[in-house]
């Protein structure tokens, strides 16, 4: 199974250090500039908002295409809530009575908390944390929890017959109490990791007899093998038995509205292969039949020729301690066109690339192929990608589904413009040593980064080859394997964002992009991503490992010239770039060794390499850098609210027009989406 939240986690550190807003030429999509990105800050979250500049330029009938699909991701929304927890739907309820209706005053410090609880399960989609998967402890007492209930007017979810004391005494430890479902997946060995999970995949059994029932469903010889129990929950009654999520059954209501959407939006899909995929998607949600929900990602996967894409289903299964059950998801996306051309450009010129770089003629490709890589635009998040999202995301994720007919591997741009904005102004101001390059990071950074991964990934591992008779890296380099792959795609990119070939292509305007580029990965591999690391760990995970030694390598191998320079200055340290072009050309050094290490097989030398100018920490930089970092406040999390769509309709009730707009208010959004999308009834609890 493939794991988009990683793919995004690698793009999210690469993208770090970049900042803010885009080359006034170079990109036509750019968002507009006084667009403030982040809304709101409380917890260890934030609050962003991302555009989609794309929207605009679309027919009536693609943006009506981007308004069913929207609705139907949001029309989920419910199932996930009850997904992760059986109380979070009564849970969520109560806090939306209280926030609308509490008469009381709503200036006092136990107000602030409760506000701030509340849009923590927002964020989380229920009680527990949405990356820690532990319960999330008001701030506030438990005397104020009944004092709020009390002083509200409206309806709070009552079992029938239930008095509002009773209520109380039940809602209270279960807001309160760690141990009372403390944690919503919980993959300790040691517990029965089904019984002792909060989450609301199973009812009643344990680990055993969850393995069982499934070993007993799996047929070994099926080459084309279903992912038996995705789309259901399992319970123990009189036997165990699995309640589907389809039509008619578990989730049916909110699934109903979901087709209703998709048939919506199959009336105005972008061609005949999406719309025959789209019916296969609904027979899915009618029938929860899982031959049919494979059958639709073939179809999906296939379908290419599009403008706006999405993925609506039951998607990933981390929210399962076994990793078996799907919790719902959904993303709505437009081609980024502007980036698709430059990606285009770049495989394009792919050849061009091979041809002069500066690897040994034996280890060069005599044809080599662009791999497909696509940038598009959210348009909307739904369920388990909302608020927290990705930025990358890479499907489907059955195994035998990837290998006979592909996959589709995203990169969501406006949601990584949205986070470079937020996350590194602060980190620019404070590890920028001159003003000259603090400008030049502000104003291209951000892009400088896009340009880079998109080199990366579009050349960088497409190029170079094994010489005869060498095993795969993975065979000679180990566990090494990965770090040096990495390596190398990235000082692919490196050399060549430098080129001047690259303003010939009308990629970037001029070599401003690339000292920008410079600038900022030599801070971030030299220091500033050990602010990732807490006090006495090594670096461990291959991308940072690949950052670090590329850096440090040529940090020292550029010393006698001082191509890279240490400063210290009111006892802070910098690191400040001298001489771009030196520095290029100890990339491109570097880029020749990890190539022959790749295409020899070279272990040992991956090794030193690795292990010399990769994995150790400087202890007292180390300090500094938590230190500095700290200071600026930035949250460990983001997340991101949605637009809004509005339909504009004539007398006739057909639709005119669709209206995109921004609202700033993270609360009155998730008031909004309780109110419009519950679709689940409470009782069942
Ligand atoms: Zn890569």
């Amino acid at each position: 199974m493939k794991r988009p939240s990683t793919f995004g986690l690698m793009f999210l550190v690469l993208f770090l250090f970049a900042c803010g807003k885009q080359g006034e030429t170079v990109e036509a999509n750019k968002p507009t500039e006084d667009f403030e990105v982040r809304v709101d800050r409380f917890a260890d979250l934030e609050i962003l908002r991302y555009q989609v500049p794309q929207f605009e330029k679309l027919s009536l009938r693609q943006k009506k295409f981007v308004y069913f699909l929207s609705q139907a991701a949001l029309s989920g929304r419910d199932i996930l809530y009850d997904q992760n927890y059986k109380y979070n739907l009564i849970i969520r309820q109560t806090i939306h009575t209280i926030v609308e209706g509490y008469k009381g005053d709503r200036s006092t410090e136990p107000w602030k908390q409760f506000m701030i609880y509340a849009k923590r399960v927002w964020f989380s989609n229920g009680i527990h944390h949405h990356y820690s998967t532990l319960k999330i402890i008001p701030q506030f007492k438990k005397s104020y929890l009944s004092e709020l209930i009390n002083s509200t007017d409206g309806e709070f979810p009552l079992k029938n017959g239930e008095k509002m004391g009773e209520f109380i005494e039940w809602l209270t430890p279960t807001l309160f109490d760690p141990e009372i479902d403390g944690k919503r997946v919980n993959l300790n060995p040691q517990d029965d990791i089904i019984s002792t999970s909060a989450n609301n995949y199973y009812q009643g059994v344990t680990q055993d007899e969850v393995d069982m029932f499934y070993s007993n469903m799996k047929d070994p010889d099926d080459p084309e093998p279903i992912w038996y129990g995705l789309n259901s929950r399992l319970v123990k009654e009189q036997e165990i038995v699995e309640k589907v999520w389809k039509s008619g059954g578990l989730y049916g209501n909110a699934i109903d509205q979901i087709v209703m959407w998709l048939g919506k939006a199959k009336e105005v899909a972008e061609n005949d292969a999406q719309r025959k995929e789209l019916e296969i998607l609904i027979e899915y949600f009618q029938t929860g039949d899982l031959r049919t929900w494979d059958k639709y990602n073939m179809a999906w996967v296939k379908n290419t020729k599009i403008d706006i894409d999405y993925i609506n289903g039951f998607i990933e299964v981390y929210g399962d301690p076994k990793g078996i059950k799907a919790s719902y998801e959904s993303v709505v996306e437009i081609n980024d066109f502007e980036a698709t051309a430059r990606m285009k450009t770049l495989s394009d010129n792919g050849q061009w690339f091979e041809d002069n770089a500066p690897i040994m003629d034996i280890h060069k490709r005599e044809t080599v192929r662009g791999i497909t890589y696509n940038v598009v635009s959210v348009a909307i998040l739904g369920g388990d990608v909302s608020p927290y999202s990705p930025i990358g995301i890479n499907l489907p994720n059955s195994d035998w589904i990837r290998s006979n007919y592909g996959s589709k591997s995203v990169s969501l741009s406006n949601i990584t413009t949205a986070y470079d904005e937020a996350r590194s102004g602060g980190f620019v101001e404070e590890f920028g040593y001159t003003d000259e390059e603090k400008a030049r990071l502000k104003k291209y950074g951000s892009f400088a980064g896009k340009i880079h991964t998109a080199m990366h990934e579009v050349l960088g591992h497409a190029s170079g080859k094994l010489e005869a008779g060498v095993g795969t890296p993975k065979e000679t380099l180990k566990s090494y394997a990965s770090t040096i792959e990495e390596g190398r795609a990235d000082l692919f990119g490196l050399y060549y964002i430098m080129d001047p070939k690259l303003v010939e292509m009308g990629l970037v305007e001029s070599d401003e992009i690339g000292k920008a580029e410079y600038d900022g990965y030599i801070k971030n591999g030299l220091m500033l991503q050990l602010r990732r690391l807490q006090p006495g760990e090594e670096i461990e995970e291959s991308h940072m490992r690949n950052r670090a030694y590329i850096s440090h390598w040529t940090y020292e191998k550029g010393r006698k010239d001082n191509v890279i320079e240490k400063k210290v200055r009111d006892k802070k340290t910098y690191f400040v770039v001298n001489d771009y072009e030196a520095l290029r050309q100890l990339f491109g050094e570097l880029l020749q060794e990890v190539q022959r290490i790749k295409s020899q097989g070279d272990y040992k030398a991956a090794k030193e390499l690795v292990e010399n100018y990769g994995v150790k920490v400087d202890k007292k930089l180390h300090e500094e850098v938590l230190e500095r970092s700290k200071v600026l406040n930035i949250a460990p999390y983001a997340g991101f609210m949605n637009p809004h769509y509005k339909p504009v309709t004539n007398e006739n009730n057909e639709i005119t027009d669709i209206v995109i707009t921004y609202s700033d208010d993270f609360v009155e959004q998730m008031l909004y989406y309780d109110k419009y999308y519950s679709f689940l009834p409470l009782e069942n609890n």
